[in-house]
């Protein structure tokens, strides 16, 4: 254990009602609607990027109904640039899921939290806890750093075994008030000062309760990831051109991007369906996922027909349809070529 618990969770209370960042889903009182919003764009993404994306969210879709209702390529355009759009099709399926099955009311317990889609042990804690007070235990990336550090645990904390450990550690440390602020703390510790390159001790407000400063091994804790290689995954994107318009397909519904809109995007060579001028190349784009890296060439041609599968776009009238982060920036690269 920590030294004592309750000293340990007074020092961390006390130091974030000071330091915590000023976000707008942490607005009081707190909006389990705004919380579970929040959740499902953080996961995977930093504070900074959420924030203007969560505005223009809950201000167009403000209630967890209006979710629910909305169109969802409405929802799909909101999310457009955030990556991981699953994320966004998970999170309105939860919405319509609590219409249909809680009355509209975001659920409090954990296990009816964790019957929605999307909603992991993570989010489902993290909701349960800020939102409502419950007194559930949250582990993300951030608060597996710092119990690491603070019980010096040296193994992966990726390792499913470690994760075991941590997800009881997380529960051991909880107070018993305040449980929403706490776990936030931890996060907060973890974003801010418990970094995972040169953690800010100094400043730290659980420092006489950290095993890992005490023996000087608060960098070499956790170990760094082995990186495995990212695969290359090359597409030729052709913008075919009839006057002012481009010709844009929808992507499957399920699968990467699903439902989402693109240029017309082959594999290998271009095949022979579509009547088209010769293409010339136009540029490169290249984007990086977690797994995975994409090379799209891009290629622009005439269209030498109008009856071609797929809807004909302007530029401008683009931004009504939710596009991939590479096919937005092929639309610039387009902006600059006309
Ligand atoms: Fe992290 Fe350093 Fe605080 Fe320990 S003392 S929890 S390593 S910031």
């Amino acid at each position: 254990m920590l030294g004592s618990p309750p000293l340990f969770a007074r020092r961390l209370l006390a130091w974030y009602r000071r330091h915590r960042r000023e976000l707008p889903w942490r607005a009081e009182p707190v909006d389990p609607y705004h919380v579970l919003v929040s959740e499902a764009m953080l996961q995977q993404t930093q504070v900074a990027t959420v924030v203007p994306y969560f505005e223009r969210f809950v201000t167009q879709l403000p209630t967890l109904r209006a979710l629910a209702d909305a169109d969802s390529q409405q929802v799909l355009r909101l999310w457009q640039g955030l990556g991981y759009y699953s994320r966004a099709r998970n999170l309105q399926r939860a919405a319509q899921r609590i219409v249909a099955e809680f009355g509209g009311e975001i659920p409090c317990e954990r296990d009816d939290l964790l019957s929605l889609p999307g909603v992991g042990r993570y989010t489902a804690g993290a909701i349960a806890s800020i939102a409502f007070g419950r007194r559930t235990p949250i582990l993300d990336g951030n608060v597996a750093r710092v119990l690491c550090r603070l019980h010096c645990i040296e193994d992966d904390p990726r390792s499913k075994l470690v994760r075991e450990r941590l997800w009881t550690l997380a529960e051991q440390i909880l107070p018993t008030k305040h449980l929403g602020d706490f776990n936030s703390a931890l996060m907060e510790l973890g974003a801010t000062v418990c970094t995972p390159r040169s953690p800010k001790c100094d400043v730290c407000p659980v420092r006489l309760h950290c095993r890992a400063l005490a023996r000087g091994l608060q960098e070499s804790i956790p170990p760094p990831k082995k990186s495995r290689p990212t695969p290359i995954v090359h597409r030729r994107t052709f913008c075919i051109r009839l006057g002012r318009r481009y010709l844009i397909e929808q992507r499957p519904p399920t699968g990467r991007w699903a439902g989402m809109w693109q240029f017309i995007t082959r594999e290998g060579d271009m095949v022979n369906d579509l009547k088209i001028s010769q293409p010339r190349k136009i540029g490169q784009i290249r984007h990086t996922l977690t797994h995975r890296r994409y090379v799209f060439d891009v290629f622009l041609c005439q269209a030498l027909t109008a009856r071609l599968n797929g809807k004909w776009t302007t530029l401008e009238k683009l931004t009504d349809y939710p596009l991939p982060l590479p096919h937005l920036k092929i639309a610039q690269m387009l902006q600059e070529e006309i």
